[in-house]
């Protein structure tokens, strides 16, 4: 297997595509730590899965933009950190005229602030060890906008710079840190959308239909 005696942290592992993620390398033989925010069920659900199939999983309940202590548990609960892939975010869509102040904070604080306090802790030992992968989750929607989440397309072009700077910072390293930018993907992100902008989503779609977790969680792999 791929992942054999490899340790992997996902963020926001409890669902969609952080879900399929974890158990993808899980399905690789890594062991795989699953955080999540608040849905402590669906995390469970995803570590029982992995060890029904022979693997080993943990989960770990953290606010990734106030994440200090988890990546440091991980590491000394599953005996080391190989590759963490910074997976968890959030959406507060609404025009930026009536967008408040806190639905711009919590998005850049969870989807940005989030991934530089995760990736800054797991370096210092990946940094060590002199090998380590980071795989951060932007968005197509950081590279063209979209109307209704100017949050959301700020703090997903952030990741984009972010890991860019990381990645020459860390290279010499032997330690990578590259993005996946999806497109719309069908999770519960998605499905709260309205059926109208659901539907203009999919023509956009050259192929007809949102994505599938399982195609984001192959190119996380690779
Ligand atoms: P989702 O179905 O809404 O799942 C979000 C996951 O993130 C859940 O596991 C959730 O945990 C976790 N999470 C949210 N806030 C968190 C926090 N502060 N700390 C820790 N975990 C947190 O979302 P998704 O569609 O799978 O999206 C996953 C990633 O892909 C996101 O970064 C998203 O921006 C990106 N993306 C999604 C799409 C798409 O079309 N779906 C497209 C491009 C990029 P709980 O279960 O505990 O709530």
């Amino acid at each position: 297997m791929l992942l054999d005696g490899k340790i992997a942290l996902v963020t926001g592992g409890s669902r969609g595509i952080g879900r399929a993620i974890a158990l993808r390398l899980a399905g690789e033989g890594a062991k795989v730590a699953v955080n999540y925010a608040g849905n402590q069920t669906a995390a469970e659900e995803v570590k029982a899965i992995i060890e029904q199939h022979g693997g080993a999983a943990m989960i770990v309940q953290t606010d990734v933009s106030d994440s200090t202590e988890m990546v440091a548990r991980v590491h000394e609960e599953l005996g080391g950190l190989d590759i963490l892939v910074n997976n968890a975010g959030i959406t507060r869509d609404t025009l930026l005229l009536r967008m408040k102040d806190e639905d711009f904070d919590a998005v850049i604080n969870t989807n940005l602030k989030g991934i530089y306090a995760c990736t800054k802790a797991a370096a210092k030992f990946m940094t060590k060890q002199r090998s380590g992968r980071i795989v951060n989750l932007s968005s197509v929607v950081g590279e063209i906008g979209n109307v209704g989440q100017t949050n959301y397309a700020a703090a997903k072009a952030g990741v984009i710079g972010f890991s860019k700077a990381a990645a020459k910072e860390f290279a010499s390293r032997n330690v990578t840190v590259n993005v996946v930018a999806p497109g719309f993907i069908d999770t519960d992100m998605t499905a709260v959308l309205k059926d109208s902008i659901r539907e203009k989503l999919i023509e956009e779609v050259p192929l007809g239909a949102l994505g599938k977790p399982e195609h984001v969680a192959d190119a996380v792999l690779f």
